[in-house]
C-alpha cells in the first residue's frame, strides 16, 4: 500500500482535539501564532517551514497497530506523549516564524542554529545546563533541539521556575518567557503554509517505509554482554531449573520497555538487542541460577548498561 493511497485526514481523529489542546496551550500563553500542521512519515519541522508534520500511524488505530507491531513503541500514541512532541515541533515552528534564532541572545544561550547537524550526539546525562522533556536528553543533540525542548517546557506551563531552580538550564527558560512576551505582540515574519512531504504525494509504500525505518532504529553499536550473562545465569547441565532463553523470552516485553523508558532508547533497539541475549543463552546452555532471587533485576541493569553503552558511544535514537 503506498502512503498517497491511503486517504488519511486529521479531521475526526483524537489529533483534531490534541492539535485543539496545543493551540489552547499557545493561546493561553498570549500567543497568537499556530503552527500548520500535517500528515507525513514521520514527526518533523522542516527549515524554513513555520508548521510541522505528524506521523500517518496517528491518524488511524489500524495504523497505530501496524506501528507497534513494526517498531514496537507508537511515537507520540498517548494523549502526554502527542502533546509533549507537538510542544517541541511548536518550538521549532515559532523559532522558523520569527526567525528567532538570527538573534544574539539565542547564539548566546542555545549556539548557532546553522551548526551542522551531527550523526550522533552524545549526551550528559547530569547536566543542568539543559531542560528534560523528550527522552534520551534531546535537548543535548543541537542548538535548535534544545531550543525546542526548552520552549517544550516553557509552554507546558506548570512549574518550571520551581523545577528547574539551581539549574543553569533556567536561563534559557527564562529567556523564553521574555522572548515569548514580545513576541505576541506582533505578527509573524514567515507567513509561509508549505507542507513538506504531504502523505497525499508520498508514492513509498508500507513495506518500504518499515524496511527502512527498522533499518535505522537497529542498534549499532557492539554489545558485550557474555560476561554479565554468564554472572547472571549458570551453566550447570544438571540443574533442573528454568532455561535462561525461555526466562528471557518470557520478560521481553517488560524488560525492553523498562529499559527504553529508563534511558530513552528505542524499543525497536533493545528488543533486537534480547534477541541476541537470548541466543546467545541458548548456545552457552545457560539455566536460571535457581540460588539467585533478583534474576529479573540483574537481567534490566545489565541490559541498562548496554544501552548507555550504545548511547554513549553515539547511538542517535531520533530527529524530531
Ligand atoms: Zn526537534
Amino acid at each position: 500500500m503506498r502512503f498517497c493511497d491511503l486517504a488519511l485526514s486529521i479531521e475526526g481523529t483524537p489529533l483534531k482535539h490534541r492539535i485543539s489542546t496545543l493551540y489552547s496551550e499557545l493561546e493561553d500563553h498570549g500567543l497568537r501564532f499556530k503552527p500548520h500542521i500535517w500528515l507525513s512519515e514521520e514527526w518533523f519541522t522542516p527549515d524554513e517551514v513555520p508548521g510541522f508534520a505528524i506521523p500517518f500511524y496517528l491518524a488511524h488505530p489500524r495504523l497505530a497497530r501496524l506501528e507497534r507491531k513494526q517498531m514496537l513503541e507508537v511515537e507520540g500514541g498517548t494523549k502526554r506523549d502527542c502533546l509533549r512532541i507537538m510542544r517541541h515541533e511548536a518550538g521549532h515552528a515559532i523559532d522558523n516564524a520569527y526567525r528567532l534564532h538570527t538573534r544574539r541572545r539565542y547564539r548566546e544561550l542555545f549556539g548557532s542554529f546553522a551548526t551542522p547537524y551531527p550523526d550522533w550526539y552524545k549526551p550528559k546525562p547530569t547536566s543542568r545546563d539543559f531542560v528534560l522533556n523528550l527522552p534520551a536528553w534531546y535537548a543535548q543533540a543541537h542548538p535548535a533541539e534544545d531550543f525546542a525542548e526548552t520552549f517544550a517546557v516553557w509552554l507546558r506551563g506548570s512549574g518550571w521556575r520551581r523545577h528547574y531552580a539551581g539549574w543553569p538550564a533556567l536561563r534559557k527558560v527564562e529567556f523564553i518567557d521574555d522572548l515569548m512576551k514580545e513576541v505576541s505582540r506582533r505578527a509573524p515574519v514567515n507567513k509561509s503554509r508549505e507542507r513538506i512531504e504531504e502523505l497525499s504525494g508520498i508514492t513509498t509504500t508500507l513495506f518500504e517505509h518499515y524496511q527502512r525505518k527498522r533499518e535505522h532504529y537497529a542498534f549499532k553499536w557492539p554489545p558485550d554482554y557474555d560476561r554479565a550473562i554468564k554472572r547472571i545465569f549458570v551453566s550447570e547441565p544438571n540443574h533442573n531449573s528454568a532455561p535462561a532463553a525461555g526466562f528471557l523470552s518470557r520478560h521481553r516485553r517488560e524488560l525492553c520497555h523498562e529499559v527504553a523508558e529508563g534511558t530513552g532508547a528505542h524499543h525497536y533497539a533493545i528488543d533486537q538487542m534480547l534477541s541476541h541475549m537470548i541466543n546467545r543463552c541458548r548456545e552457552l546452555k545457560l539455566r536460571v541460577d535457581p540460588a539467585q532471587d533478583r534474576t529479573w533485576q540483574m537481567v534490566l541493569v545489565s541490559l541498562t548498561i548496554q544501552t548507555m553503552n550504545g548511547i554513549l558511544s553515539g547511538y542517535h535514537r531520533i530527529a524530531l
